[in-house]
């Protein structure tokens, strides 16, 4: 049962949310009897209690997988099509309610946990699109003789962990592609936000989906908890997003069974604001680009390189957009800024702050936490940010704008390449030509230009170097569930 501090409405919400596994196409109880608090980051209160899987538990999840994978993989496309296409039709319409408890257990305002509700359903209906286009190719040899056939198959059993920041999005790029193509998962999602994870089992179940398809574990100890599963010689591809420190230690243990694996990983997003950039639309893409998820996005912007001669301008416009944002509970009227996770992202985001200025950065607005309860800290605008203050260097995942300045393109472009991460860039600039030739020259796997946000469920999302590899969205999202196979043939000659 929920407490009772909350309102009527968001107990409501709480109790019509499972919080058992899903495993098998059942909810039961974890087989230790065990359970997890899931925290409102907004108050530090417990919301409700999920199951605390055991590795038995995970076992039996992933038998379940293996067990539905022969039926699943063989079910019409179009079946599938329409049961991904029947839990978009059920999350639309069910958005506040969804958006309620994602806020609830994340903290971020109602209206991002809307944006990104829309966002994550989109994949759901994207998938569902391309669930009845999976083709093959045909070829004639080279020589003239005999022919080449490649057929598309289901790669089998899944594991996928997500992390927190986007409890639902960041399920569904997976989910989705996987369920069109036909493969069966088990799913684990970050204990601080399981909820938006079981609410989503419970409409694919409602939509249709057999049981056994999709399983849900949620487990208080996710290393030991999963490590097993990573072993199962039945697992045929694991699919993590989350920091690089953990995708590191998951790559080299997929590697035992040269499991076929993805990365979405950390980012050190570098926003270019160029000579010829336009101030006010930069201003309000660094808006999106910082702010989106308080800034707990793997996509933010987590440095802007200003050129010289706009660098002042550019810093008083946005520090005077974050001071006005109004923090609070994300559930109240009119808040921008809900908490952080917990009180070590505060003390993490307060100390790249505090290095910044002991190396002689000023700060234009916020730089300090709320008093709780709750874990906020204000938005934040610092300017004459060193090169080598941490704030350039580590990902902040939190409401921070560090404002550096170049001189000159080569000189921006090595700044923003500075880093072992690469996932995304912003660059802001009039000039086509300009905009091709630094597109060209980044090293990241993407890159807004002239826009804050890049998330889109029919383009391919990923990194390069320790961002990841992988991509999920559009085509090469669904080829990440896909193996090819070639028939050489011995006819038309
Ligand atoms: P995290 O600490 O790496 O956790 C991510 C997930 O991995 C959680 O479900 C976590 O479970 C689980 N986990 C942790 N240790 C594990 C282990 N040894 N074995 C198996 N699973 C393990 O990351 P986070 O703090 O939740 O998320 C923030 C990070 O995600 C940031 O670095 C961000 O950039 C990145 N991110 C990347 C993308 C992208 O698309 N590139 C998108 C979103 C976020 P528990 O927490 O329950 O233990």
């Amino acid at each position: 049962m929920a407490t009772s501090t909350l309102t009527a409405q968001e107990n409501a919400i709480l109790d019509a949310v499972p919080h058992d596994l899903y495993i098998g196409g059942e909810w039961r109880s974890a087989s230790g009897g065990g359970t997890i608090a899931v925290e409102d980051p907004s108050t530090g209160a417990t919301l409700c209690e999920v199951a605390d899987a055991t590795i038995e538990d995970a076992k039996a999840a992933l038998d379940a997988a293996v067990a539905a994978g022969d039926a699943w993989r063989a079910t019409a496309p179009r079946e599938r099509s329409d049961v991904l296409r029947a839990a978009y039709e059920l999350i639309a319409a069910r958005t506040d309610d969804l958006a309620l408890l994602m806020t609830l257990e994340m903290g971020k305002p109602i209206s991002e946990s809307k944006a990104e509700i829309t966002y994550a359903n989109n994949f759901l209906r994207w998938y569902a699109e391309e669930a009845v286009r999976i083709n093959g190719r045909f070829t004639v040899n080279e020589s003239g003789a005999g022919r080449v056939l490649t057929m598309k198959q289901a790669i089998g059993p899944c594991l996928f962990i997500t992390p927190w920041n986007f409890p639902l999005a960041m399920g569904t790029r997976k989910i989705g592609p996987a369920v069109a193509a036909g493969c069966t998962m088990v799913v684990k999602p970050a204990k601080q936000t399981p909820l938006s994870m079981l609410a989503l089992a419970q409409i694919l179940e409602e939509a249709g989906l057999p049981g056994g398809v999709l399983n849900v574990i949620t487990a208080e100890r996710s290393g030991e908890t999963m490590a097993p599963l990573i072993d199962d010689p039945r697992t045929r591809k694991l699919s993590f997003t989350g920091s690089t420190e953990v995708g590191r230690a998951l790559i080299k243990q997929a590697a035992q069974q040269v499991l076929k694996v993805s990365m979405e990983l950390g980012g050190n997003a570098p926003f270019l604001v160029f000579a010829d950039a336009d101030v006010d639309a930069a201003v309000d893409g660094a808006m999106i680009a910082k702010m989106r998820n308080l800034g707990e996005a793997c996509t933010s912007a987590n440095r802007f390189h200003v050129h010289e001669s706009l660098a002042a301008q550019f810093a008083e416009k946005l520090a005077a957009r974050m001071g006005a944002l109004a923090i609070g509970r994300g559930t109240e009227d009119g808040v921008a800024v809900g908490p952080l996770i917990n009180d070590d992202a505060v003390e993490k985001v307060h100390e790249l702050v505090q290095d910044a200025r002991d190396r002689g950065a000023t700060v234009l607005t916020g730089g300090e936490a709320v008093d709780g309860p709750g874990h906020f800290y204000r938005p934040t605008v610092l300017v004459d940010v060193p090169d080598d203050a941490r704030l350039l260097k580590e990902e902040i995942f939190g409401p921070v704008a560090p404002i550096n300045t170049f001189s000159d393109e080569d000189e921006a472009i090595a700044k923003a390449n500075d880093t072992e991460f690469g996932l995304v860039a912003y660059v802001y600039t009039s000039d086509l030509n300009r905009a091709f030739r630094v597109s060209e020259r980044l090293e990241s796997g993407m890159i807004g230009l002239n826009q804050g946000l890049v998330s889109n469920a029919g383009a391919p999302f990923g990194g390069v170097k320790q961002s990841g590899f992988g991509r999920e969205g559009g085509p090469e999202g669904m080829e990440e569930y896909l193996e090819t196979k070639y028939l050489a043939m011995n006819v038309g000659s």
